[in-house]
């Protein structure tokens, strides 16, 4: 139920972007400026993408692409903070700890400008546009109302899946790979990069609960709009906020 929970979550978000007559997408098919290493999930988005990888025939290449990676991966590759352990230090007004440089690096899942996990790639990538072409020296432009709507998706996901694995999207990946589901891409992972999924887990962090939202007053009506369409949607005949509420 929780990975459908998810899947309408982002269905729900998408729904409502499309309908945002002032967004304007500068994005097309191969472009690429945004894939870097720096894309954040939770355990339930990487579990997404290691079975489409198993179920789609992918698993050598993809072990030993992600063990590349982990092997490549800084001392600390993810935010210092969750989603909602930075709303929480906000709304209680503490600081928060800075994080690392990102990682300028592409993101090793894209081939000749393209996704290769597109249908199942998380919702920080699919979440991502710009209202301008964007490239080394044109940063993106997103929209404030939007970006405060993808932060309040990207927190309710996180509050569905909290105590589970939340970080940086390759660590994340390779800490659920020991899992007995992913068990094949663990042990290509293990004989080629000995230690890394080892390493991946001590790098990420637990998804934490929701402890409300931070949404601006001049952005408040358009976005709790997108809140009431994710909250009233259904997955068998139940509500959204039921099923976020454990109800
Ligand atoms: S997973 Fe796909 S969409 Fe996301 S950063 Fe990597 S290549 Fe880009």
């Amino acid at each position: 139920m929780k990975g459908k929970t998810a899947a309408a979550i982002m269905k729900t978000f998408a729904e409502w972007s499309n309908t945002c007559k002032e967004l304007k997408p500068a994005c097309r098919s191969g472009c690429d400026t945004c894939c870097t290493r720096n894309i954040t999930v939770t355990a339930l988005e990487g579990e997404a993408i290691l079975r489409y990888v198993q179920e789609n025939d992918l698993t050598a290449e993809f072990a030993l692409t992600l063990g590349k990676t982990l092997s490549e991966q800084p001392a600390i590759s993810g935010p210092a903070s969750t989603a909602n352990e930075f709303a929480d230090a906000c709304l209680g007004e503490r600081d928060v700890p800075d994080d690392p440089e990102p990682s300028t690096a592409p993101c090793p899942f894209l081939q000749d400008n393209l996704c290769t996990l597109y249908p199942v790639r998380p919702f920080a990538c699919r979440m991502f546009i710009s209202s301008v072409v964007c490239n080394g020296k044109q940063p993106a432009i997103v929209p404030d109302f939007y970006f405060e709507a993808a932060t309040c998706t990207i927190q309710l996901l996180e509050h569905l899946d909290q105590k589970e694995y939340w970080g940086n999207l390759y660590d994340v990946l390779g800490a659920l790979a020991e899992l007995r589901e992913f068990r094949r891409i663990g042990e290509i992972i293990n004989d080629q990069y000995p230690g890394e999924i080892r390493k991946a887990q001590m790098r990420v962090r637990a998804g934490k609960p929701l402890p409300g939202f931070l949404i601006s007053e001049e952005n408040n009506d358009k976005v709790q709009g997108m809140l009431d369409s994710i909250f009233n949607a259904t997955v068998e005949g139940r509500r959204l906020e039921d099923l976020l509420n454990g109800r």
